[in-house]
């Protein structure tokens, strides 16, 4: 396979991104925009837009990159994902340095990010072994379409000769990229990877390990550190987009003119104003209330609680208000906040200045309808994008605000309720729309309908109880077998769950004829 040079890996303090296009790697020409160490506040490089051809770095994908991956077998590209997955783990303590500089994440938060990485690429490389050497994938049992069987349909599913373009958020450089990439290369679809401008050092580390390693052919993986704003306009209708980031930037690549009169397909994964409830049979000590605190403390201060999955509205019955408030603040001020690259810290600043704005602009406005428990916008550190866990209470469960506004950062409001099943499900709702609800009770019939109420509105729902202590990661952990998305404000968009990941890059096409020539080419078995 042809391969144009490669720079040397280098990682220096002080470095410029470059972007890989074309076979090579390119420094922007643009104004810089600076990349920090949010603990110190120290500058540690920059990312430069302009200088890429996107014309030419579409085309390299589709004639290149394209026609390479689909000379594969699923099985084939399964290989290549195991490759990758496994390059991620050799390297793996470099990368975690790397989030800790430039992300401000712990250790804690950066091994999932990048095992959530290397285990997605990883699962997908399994499927892909299971197709064996198919070229196409059946979909479903082959159906009577005619007076007689002979008259046959079946559909299928094939790689669409495009490119994927993935514009992924800053607060997983390296999952969001690694998901991404795992479903459409196994589709035999080459990608284009936008990395979130304020944590791009990782992605771009792993974007020169990916490139350096010669695992991928040529043309299946292209790399922007920098803006992709003017990419869109030159797509076409093989092509598709997979957006993770906020709901406004999400309507705003919705709404490309070029996107819409092509009928690009887009897959918006946009933010959550995700819910805990507590059931009003849980009692304090037990198991199912154990699980719902760890959990929730998890998920405010694991990666300085920038996770589109964190828990940002926690209901809990009234009467049982002043309990967990207390046993909560015991286990938020245990959390040992400062410089991730410190072993003992479990909690370290937010990735941005611009972060930091937000999220105490965020605050404030959630403090002007709720009691202030812990923390608040205020300044804990003199250097650094840091502010504390912060929990709040809401004065009206009901106000608008506490529903519609995500703090991107260390801060979840409690919601008194009744504990009236009704009353839950119409607070849960009012999100508009969610990536995950979670829900802590043993009452089955509680349980029961509260997931009829709310599933409607969520792409996923976590239940916890006595039974599932212990047994698995929480609600925040977004695993490859099933489905990460959500209605409403979380996109409407729809990624993972095993082979589904694959279909946004695939056409499904109803094959009809002759059962004959049908069944043997394209039913199921077959390929
Ligand atoms: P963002 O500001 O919306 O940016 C997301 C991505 O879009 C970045 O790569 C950004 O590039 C790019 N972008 C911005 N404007 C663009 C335009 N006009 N055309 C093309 N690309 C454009 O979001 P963020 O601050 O990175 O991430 C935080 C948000 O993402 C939170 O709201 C969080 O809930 C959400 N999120 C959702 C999920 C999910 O799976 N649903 C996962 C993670 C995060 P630049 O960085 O260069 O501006």
């Amino acid at each position: 396979m042809q391969r144009a040079a490669t720079v040397a890996i280098v990682f220096a303090p002080m470095i410029s991104l470059q972007s890989y296009v074309q076979g090579r790697w390119i420094t922007g020409t643009g104004d810089p925009k600076t990349l920090h160490d949010p603990a110190t506040e120290a500058v540690l490089g920059d990312v430069r837009p302009g200088g890429v051809d996107f014309a030419a770095t579409l085309a390299h994908a589709r004639d290149v990159g394209g026609p390479a991956l689909r000379a594969l077998t699923f099985a084939q590209r399964g290989e290549l994902l195991k490759a990758l997955a496994t390059k991620v783990h050799e390297h793996r303590d470099e990368l975690i340095e790397i989030a800790g500089k430039n992300g401000g994440n712990t250790r804690g938060d950066a091994k999932f990010d990048l095992d959530g990485c290397s285990g997605t690429l990883a699962f997908y490389a399994q499927l892909g072994a299971g197709l064996a050497a198919q070229k196409h994938l059946p979909d479903g049992d082959g159906t009577q379409l005619g007076r007689t069987p002979r008259f046959w349909g079946q559909h299928i599913f094939v790689s669409r000769p495009g490119v994927a373009l993935h514009i992924n958020a800053f607060n997983f450089p390296a999952w969001g990229m690694g998901e991404k990439m795992a479903c459409a290369l196994l589709a035999g679809v080459p990608v284009i990877e936008k990395a979130g401008t304020p944590s791009a050092m990782l992605a771009f580390r792993l974007a020169q390990l990916i490139v350096d390693s010669k695992i991928l052919p040529e043309g299946a993986f292209q790399f922007l550190p920098g803006s992709a704003v003017g990419l869109l306009d030159l797509l076409g209708p093989m092509d598709a987009v997979a957006f993770t980031g906020s709901s406004v930037t999400g309507a705003l690549i919705r709404g490309n003119k070029n996107l819409v009169a092509r009928n690009v397909r887009v897959n918006i994964e946009a933010d959550s104003i995700n819910p805990a409830v507590l059931g009003p049979d849980v009692e304090s000590g037990g198991d199912t209330f154990e699980q719902f605190l760890g959990n929730l403390a998890i998920d405010m201060t694991q990666k300085a609680g920038q996770k589109c999955t964190a828990v940002r509205r926690i209901l809990v019955p009234t009467d049982k208000v002043a309990e967990v408030q207390e046993a909560l603040v015991e286990r938020l001020r245990a959390v040992r906040i400062g410089n991730p690259l410190d072993g003992d810290v479990r909690m370290g600043p937010l990735a941005s200045s611009e972060q930091l704005r937000d999220v105490r602009a965020g605050m404030q406005r959630l403090q002007a309808v709720s009691d202030t428990i812990l923390g608040g916008p205020a300044a804990i550190r003199d250097q650094g994008y840091f502010v504390g866990p912060t929990l709040l209470c809401a004065k009206q469960a009901d106000a608008a605000v506490l529903h519609e506004l995500e703090v991107f950062g260390p801060c979840a409001t409690i919601l008194p309720y009744d504990g009236a099943v009704a009353t839950a499900v119409d607070l849960v709702n009012r999100g508009g729309g969610g990536l995950v609800a979670s829900a802590y009770s043993d009452d089955r019939t509680f349980v029961e309908s509260l997931v009829h109420g709310i599933a409607p509105w969520h792409g996923r729902i976590w239940l916890g109880s006595e039974k599932t202590m212990g047994q698995a990661l929480g609600p925040g952990a977004v695993l490859p077998a099933t489905i990460h998305g959500g209605p409403g404000r979380a996109g409407g968009g729809e990624e993972l769950g095993g082979m589904r990941g694959l279909h946004p890059y695939m056409q499904r096409t109803a094959v009809q004829g002759d059962r004959a020539v049908v069944d043997r080419a394209f039913g199921r078995g077959q390929g």
